[in-house]
C-alpha cells in the first residue's frame, strides 16, 4: 500500500468544519487550519502544503482515515486535499445506520416520541 498525504491549499476560512470533526488530525493555525504533526511521519504541524508529509498509519489507522474524505468533501472552500494511495481506505458515510425517520430529522425518533 501506499502512503497517504492530507494537506490544506491557502484559502481556508477558518470555519473550524474540519476541527470539530476531526480535531486529532486538524489544528487551528495562524493561518488558517494545519495538519497535526501526531499523525504525520514528519511530526511537524503545518498546512502540509510544501512538505506532503505523509499520515502515520501507526497512529491514524485506515479505519479511522475513512472518515477523512468526508471532512474534505465537507470543507465549504475545498481547501482539503488528498493524495496518494486512498483506495485500502474507502470513504465512510457517518450517517450509515443511523434512522432519520419519516421527517429526515436524526433527533426525532422512528416511532414519533421526542427522547
Ligand atoms: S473545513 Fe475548510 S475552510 Fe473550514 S476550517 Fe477546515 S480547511 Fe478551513
Amino acid at each position: 500500500m501506499g502512503s497517504r498525504v492530507i494537506w490544506v491549499a491557502p484559502g481556508c476560512i477558518e470555519c473550524f468544519w474540519c476541527q470539530q470533526l476531526a480535531g486529532e488530525v486538524f489544528a487551528h493555525g495562524e493561518r488558517g487550519t494545519e495538519i497535526r504533526g501526531a499523525i504525520r511521519l514528519d511530526h511537524q504541524t503545518s498546512s502540509n502544503s510544501s512538505d506532503r508529509s505523509p499520515i502515520d498509519v501507526a497512529v491514524l489507522s485506515d479505519e479511522e482515515s475513512n472518515f477523512l474524505q468526508f471532512v474534505a468533501d465537507g470543507c465549504p472552500t475545498k481547501v482539503i486535499r488528498l493524495e496518494g494511495d486512498w483506495s485500502a481506505v474507502g470513504v465512510a458515510d457517518p450517517f450509515e445506520g443511523l434512522d432519520f425517520g419519516e421527517s429526515g430529522n436524526p433527533e426525532v425518533r422512528k416511532s414519533g416520541s421526542p427522547a
